[in-house]
């Protein structure tokens, strides 16, 4: 580490996610001040919501190599086996937590402290002349008050997973769904944990095809099995759930293949009742709970529902840079210049090239969106590529053009990032939150939406004689 503290201004980081707090690690192994500010009451507010989940990358590609040097040099912090899958959990513990106390990066880390926006002090947004002069202005929601803090240059990691997308197919929320939001519930809960009671014994549907979405799936058939009485209902908006099989006993990752697995195991024994196809137009409520109704009106509503699970993945919020020259994808939402390599009609993870400071620049000198925020709504994130944006990002921001472009990312060419392009509900099952697809898994079975046509049932259904043989009473199918 440079010796030199630079008395300047600090670097302001938004959020101490995984990117965040790597980006702290290099800029403070660079010498840099920074200001590191956190919402939540502490570090990885977003990960720690889905503590319980197993994530599909294993701990090699979890690390930032230059966090784990602060961490070894500081506290003689050990690599955790490379091979292994953490839970969400066990990152935050092993690894974030460890990193947050180092005593080059605690003093500097602000928590339960929202940045509300940032500006250039002094400059609003339509003001050029002596504009790149100004430092930043960040306006934060501390526990007892708002208060400004300056910065010399801001990076935002503040990710996107507290901004669930709707259930809604069209991108807003389906009719009746904020009025009925006491029954559901986003992104991961902790089904057979901490949330339990919420859906023990309860009937339950999940919409969506993602990662997210398998996980909610199986842990309500894992209460189910527990005798909990548990009725497990999965609305899909596409017309092929193949995908969310993973690759069976050929995955690249066993435990991911595995996974897809037990679903489609729990399908074929008609332990989840499955609706593809189904795009929600709205929810409404009587005395025996929801009843969701899709906008194909040919579709069966889905009726009694005591809570929804809503994994339809989630969206930036970029109303905190508003004052700032920044350039957005105008469907992505994610930073302009990185729209083409990320695309997730186009693109799984596997074949997002490395990529740093130039395709993550806006307008504004000296203000970066990195991380899952860069990415907007595309599902294909992956936290070494976000250290590889950080490692990058602070390079330019000190100068060193030359580490900057010298991009570094190596991925594994399967396994973590096996998956296809988008699914249709935008959810990632082919994106890196998504379980790895390759070929269906071939275990019998079947599987149908009530109203499928025969053409229609998933060719990861293996069994289509007898799918076929049961979509003209589709509630014995499926329910
Ligand atoms: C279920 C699930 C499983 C996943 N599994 C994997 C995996 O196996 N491998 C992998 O590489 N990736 C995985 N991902 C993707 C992974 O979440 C991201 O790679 C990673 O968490 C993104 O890190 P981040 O730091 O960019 O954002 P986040 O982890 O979302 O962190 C953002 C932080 O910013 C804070 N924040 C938000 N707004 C503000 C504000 N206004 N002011 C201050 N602080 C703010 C938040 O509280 C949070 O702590 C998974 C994602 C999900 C949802």
């Amino acid at each position: 580490m440079s010796d030199t503290i630079r008395s300047a201004l600090p670097i302001a980081i938004i959020g101490a996610g995984p990117i965040g707090l790597a980006a702290a690690a290099h800029l403070v192994n660079r010498g840099y001040a920074i200001t590191l500010f956190e919402a939540g009451t502490s570090i990885a507010a977003n990960l720690h919501s889905y503590r319980h989940v197993q994530l599909f990358s294993p701990w090699q590609y979890n690390i930032d190599p230059i966090a784990a040097e602060l961490l070894q040099q500081e506290t003689g912090w050990k690599w955790p086996e490379s091979t292994a899958l953490p839970t969400a959990g066990a990152v935050i513990d092993q690894y974030l937590l460890p990193l947050s106390a180092l005593r080059s990066i605690a003093p500097f880390l602000r928590v339960n402290a929202k940045v509300l926006a940032v500006a250039r002090q002094g400059f609003d947004k339509v003001k050029t002349q002596g504009r790149q002069g100004a430092p930043f202005v960040l306006r934060v929601q501390m526990s007892e008050a708002v208060e400004e803090f300056l910065a010399s240059a801001v990076i935002d990691a503040s990710g996107t997973w507290s901004q669930p997308s709707p259930m809604g197919a069209h991108g807003l929320p389906a009719l009746g769904e904020l009025e009925n939001a006491n029954a559901i519930s986003y992104g991961m809960p902790d089904v057979t944990g901490r949330d339990r009671t919420k859906y023990a014994g309860k009937k339950v549907l999940v919409v969506g095809a993602g990662h997210s979405a398998i996980g909610s799936l199986l842990a309500l058939a894992s209460l189910a099995e527990q005798g909990s009485h548990t009725r497990v209902v999965w609305a899909v908006r596409g017309h092929d759930i193949s995908r969310a099989f993973g690759g069976g006993d050929a995955d690249a990752l066993p435990a991911r293949g595995a996974l897809g697995m037990r679903l489609h195991k729990f399908i074929a024994d008609r332990r989840v009742e499955v609706h593809i196809g189904f795009k929600t137009h709205a929810i409404t409520q009587n005395n025996s709970g929801l009843t969701v109704i899709a906008a194909d009106a040919s579709l069966p509503h889905i009726t009694d529902v005591d809570h929804i699970i809503v994994a339809t993945g989630s969206r930036p919020d970029h109303s905190l840079s508003r004052e700032l020259r920044t350039q957005h994808d105008p469907w992505l939402e994610s930073t302009l210049q990185l729209a083409p390599l990320i695309d997730p009609n186009e693109h799984s993870c596997g074949s997002v090239r490395a990529h740093g400071h130039r395709e993550l620049a806006h307008p504004e000198p000296g203000f970066y969106a990195i991380g899952a925020k860069s990415y907007g709504r595309a599902p294909n994130f992956l936290m070494a590529t976000g250290y590889e944006q950080a490692r990058s990002v602070v390079a330019a921001i000190a100068g060193d053009i030359v580490a900057a472009d010298n991009l570094q990312l190596t991925l594994p060419q399967t396994g973590v990032c096996a998956g296809g392009p988008l699914a249709d509900d935008g959810s990632g099952a082919g994106g890196c939150c998504a379980p790895i697809v390759s070929a269906p898994a071939k275990t019998a079975g079947s599987c149908c939406s009530p109203g499928a046509q025969p053409e229609q049932i998933s060719a990861g259904c293996a069994d289509r004689t007898k799918a076929n043989s049961q979509v003209s009473s589709p509630r014995s199918c499926c329910g």
